[in-house]
């Protein structure tokens, strides 16, 4: 898949619509508020450099939490221009127009070239109805339209599928590369293609695990979505979490059926390397760390195989890290690897008592000589605390939208932006 990337001539001297994911985490200090972290800031840099040299007019847009349509002073997009212009030391404009009539007069008051930043996009009713009218009024602001936002890409917005109708549309070279990425582990990941998921949320996980199980060799499955595989074995997970799931008439699922269907759709392959007896596709833990809560000290290790442990299990007992010796066989088996993707981590890290299966398993990938890639909010924010993140080839700040590229979908915001021959 190729995107229609701007050039030189389609944006020099012309208005553009920059869609940016600023999503970022405020901090109030005294009566203002502050960014706390600017590193989605960060990424829209190489193009907004390209813009500026080409003497475009930005009109920068983003979203910032969930104000549904309504002002929210805490949700302004007012610190996002003050650090913004810090970073590219340039004055950002700041338009704080609630009103169409308002935000055009801001933005044709300010000198060509200038960087504004309008209002929080969420404040707008139209933005998450896709409304049409809203659509083309933000349209009428511009010449051409860039998506420089992979991270929202798989919502039907305005200013994600509604701009690009009325514009000549591009992708940015963040949304570019995103794509690349992603795009390479689905369609031609050098092998080994060893997916590693965890984490909790397993709702989020469910269609990018099921497309990436068909084409990974081998897919190790930790924290707390390992216990739905174990619990679709027939292993007793005591009181370890398990996500419920919602249904439409209200009754309590949850997604051991799910596991257990990907278990028996993979049961017949295998995946074989030297010195091991052919694993299963979808391998989980053999042994796990466990203790009464997830704020407990005392833990105690649990080997699965082992029957006693089957039978004399304490109900009150969560599984909340993988063991040393899954660790182990985890470690190996990442270290032949090819090409790695890592979502979720290995236990509750937040916690340094199950922080080791995280751990390891990160230093493991930042030491192994395959192509690495790893996403995942609480994932980066694990590799963070352990001083890792450069130590990957690609980090993907996308969360959901990552999942759903991976779950094999076009997404409607990257619909738009793909080069037709
Ligand atoms: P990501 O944001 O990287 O996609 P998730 O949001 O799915 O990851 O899950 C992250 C959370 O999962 C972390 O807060 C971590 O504490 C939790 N977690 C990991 N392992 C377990 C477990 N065994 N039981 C309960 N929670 C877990
Ligand atoms: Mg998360």
């Amino acid at each position: 898949m190729e995107l229609k990337l701007v050039t030189n001539q389609k944006i020099a001297h012309k208005r553009v619509f920059l869609r940016v994911d600023y999503n970022v985490p405020l901090r109030k200090i005294a009566h203002d508020f502050k960014v706390v972290d600017d590193a989605r800031i960060r990424r829209s840099l190489k193009t907004l450099q390209f813009l500026i040299e080409n003497k475009s007019t930005v009109i920068i847009a983003t979203h910032l939490g969930r104000p549904k349509g309504h002002f929210q002073a805490n949700l302004s997009t007012k610190p996002l221009a003050e650090s913004l212009a810090k970073i590219v030391q340039r004055q950002v404009v700041f338009c704080p127009a609630l009103k169409f009539s308002e935000l055009k007069t801001c933005i044709d008051q300010a000198p060509p070239g200038s960087l504004i930043m309008m209002e929080n996009l969420r404040f707008f009713p139209g933005e998450e109805l896709n409304d049409q009218k809203w659509a083309r009024q933000l349209a009428s602001l511009a010449d051409v339209y860039i998506n420089e936002a992979f991270s929202t890409a798989h919502r039907k917005h305005a200013s994600i599928i509604g701009l690009p109708q009325y514009l000549p549309a591009f992708a940015g070279f963040g949304f570019n590369e995103e794509v690349n990425q992603l795009s390479q582990l689905i369609s031609r990941p050098k092998r080994p293609f060893v997916v590693i998921v965890g984490g909790a949320k397993i709702s989020d996980k469910v269609a990018a695990v099921k497309n990436l199980t068909k084409i990974a060799n081998i897919v190790l499955v930790g924290g707390g979505v390992a216990n739905n595989f174990l619990a679709a074995d027939g292993y007793n997970t005591a009181n370890s979490y398990l996500q419920e799931k919602k249904t439409v008439n209200g009754q309590k699922s949850n997604y051991i059926p799910f596991a257990k269907n990907l278990l028996r759709q993979t049961k017949r392959r295998r995946f074989l390397k030297d010195g091991y007896i052919p694993l299963p596709k979808i391998v989980y833990p053999t042994d796990v760390v466990a203790a009464k809560s997830l704020t407990a000290h005392t833990k105690k290790i649990i080997q699965l195989y082992s029957q006693d442990e089957k039978h004399q299990l304490d109900d009150h007992l969560m599984y909340l890290d993988i063991g040393p010796k899954t660790i182990k066989l985890f470690r190996e088996i990442i270290l032949g690897a090819g090409t790695v993707f890592w979502n979720g981590p290995m236990g509750v890290f937040e916690n340094d008592a199950f922080a080791t299966g995280t751990r390891e398993i990160a230093q493991a990938i930042a030491k192994s000589s395959a192509y690495t890639v790893v996403g995942g909010g609480d994932t980066l924010a694990a590799v963070d605390k352990f001083g890792l993140s450069h130590r990957f080839d690609y980090i993907s700040a996308a969360g959901g939208a990552a999942l759903d590229f991976l779950s094999g979908k076009m997404l409607p915001g990257v619909k738009p932006l793909v080069r037709e021959n």
